[in-house]
């Protein structure tokens, strides 16, 4: 056993129940993570008070070490803060219902109304009309139609380009006796918040009497998002919240804020430029994105679910040995893994792997597979130990023999130091939940 192991076990021996002392450091990380998420200092604080009392006394499972058994706790009680009771649109109305889509300029009103109208027809199998009243920007309304068409939702061309009001009420005109059962109306930002955009947002309010209305919030914003909220709410009501680009470098913390300093619901999440790119808002992953741990603990979970029990007691035997994690190793990982049908899935969480993704599922599956074995055949023994020797001269007599490009094995490298990675913080128990993961 490793020393850390060793040190984790004298720990679980010593202790069954949390206290203050042994989750002083797990809450001291707790709050560095939190911090680095973005979360509002006076959220933290409330935060980690609430996790104390809940935790304090609490009996833990022998395997875990009360750090482990404290991260439960976290990330329990994040998903919980979070979590909505109003999570879904309302469209409980005489048709049609009316969404209107509010926020400052950029944060992505305009790509978040597209996905919503194309999410709506598709998966609620509702007929959508979106209109623009963003006169501000010269190419807005353009800029809807051009989304419009790509997600074949019906588009309402304005017949003045001057007024949104007057272009609010000519698209409740023109919705008359026509089947649209929802309407999404996008409107025009400003920098920042101001008295003339709020004048005008509560005109076109209360001239549409909104079923919802959906601020967007840029994931990137951070500790200002709640005064944004807050400033909105004070002149229209806001239903719910659409937190953008949360594909980016943010660490998603700012949705903690936003539940806890404005009891906003936070309906959908923007995950991309594309207009497929959004989601149903999802507690769990955003949780685990604030705790940073979230593609290790997702691919583990994968992991255990796709390998069979032996391979997984094999895996966990590795693991409780201190054996280095090997390109063998990786192989038959994905080997296995692939077998059942999720490789694709696991890769696409790697990092890195904007090459990979571009492929079309199919290919991709065996494409991989293929290229990855044929190149760590075409390795020498000392190679497949020892990856770190592997530099351009080895790679180019690698890719010769295997039939691949240097950039793949690029690739292929990358892919394995990160899953490689994963083993050895699972080694050392820096993976919070590791136990509970791999036991079976
Ligand atoms: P608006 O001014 O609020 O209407 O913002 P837009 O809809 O025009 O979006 C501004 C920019 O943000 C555009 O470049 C969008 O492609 C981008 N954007 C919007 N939503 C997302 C998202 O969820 N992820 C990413 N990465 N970019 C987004
Ligand atoms: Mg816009």
């Amino acid at each position: 056993l490793t020393e850390h192991l060793n040190k984790i076990l004298n720990k679980i021996s010593n202790t069954g129940r949390l206290t203050e002392q042994n989750i002083q450091n797990t809450l001291r990380e707790v709050r560095t993570a939190l911090l680095e998420a973005d979360v509002s200092l006076e959220v933290i604080k409330n935060f980690i008070e609430k996790v104390k009392l809940q935790s304090i006394g609490k009996k833990f499972n022998k395997e875990l070490t009360p750090g482990q058994e404290l991260i439960k706790v976290v990330k329990q009680e994040l998903i919980n803060c979070m979590k909505n009771t109003n999570e879904h649109l309302n469209f409980s109305t005489i048709p049609p219902a009316i969404i209107l889509m509010v926020g400052l300029q950029g944060m992505g009103k305009t790509t978040t109304t597209a996905k919503l109208g194309k999410y709506i027809q598709k998966n609620k199998k509702k007929k959508v009309l979106l209109v623009s009243l963003d006169i501000h920007r010269p190419a807005a309304i353009e800029q809807l139609k051009v989304l419009s068409e790509q997600i074949q939702v019906d588009f309402f061309s304005p017949l003045t380009i001057h007024n949104p009001l007057q272009i609010a009420q000519d698209a409740l005109s023109y919705v008359k006796n026509k089947m649209y059962e929802v309407i999404i109306f996008d409107t025009a930002g400003r920098l920042h918040v101001n008295e003339n955009m709020m004048k005008e947002l509560n005109q076109i309010y209360n001239s549409i009497s909104p079923i919802e209305t959906l601020l967007t919030i840029d994931a990137m914003i951070g500790q200002d998002a709640h005064n944004i909220i807050n400033q909105f709410s004070k002149n229209i009501n806001i239903t719910g919240i659409v937190i953008t680009k949360i594909d980016g470098n943010a660490r998603a913390g700012v949705a903690l804020s936003i539940k806890e300093m404005t009891g906003k619901p936070i309906k959908f999440m923007g995950i991309g430029e594309k207009v497929d790119d959004i989601e149903a808002f999802n507690p769990e992953k955003i949780a685990n994105r604030i705790l940073g741990m979230g593609d290790t603990i997702s691919i583990i979970e994968e992991i255990e679910r796709k390998i069979t029990k032996k391979q997984s007691h094999n895996l966990k035997k590795k693991i409780n040995s201190g054996k280095k994690f090997t390109l063998n190793d990786f192989l038959i990982h994905i080997t296995e893994i692939n077998k059942s049908g999720g490789i694709v899935n696991l890769i696409n969480r790697l990092p890195q792997n904007d090459v990979l993704k571009n492929q079309s599922p199919n290919s991709m599956n065996n494409n991989i597979l293929k290229k990855f074995s044929a190149i760590i055949q075409s390795m020498n023994h000392t190679e497949k130990m020892d990856p770190d020797i592997i530099k351009s001269s080895r790679k180019k007599r690698i890719a010769l023999g295997s039939g691949t490009k240097v950039q793949d094995i690029n690739i292929m490298l990358k892919q394995f130091l990160y899953l490689q990675n994963i083993m050895k913080k699972v080694k050392t128990g820096n993976i919070k939940s590791i136990f509970e993961n791999i036991k079976n």
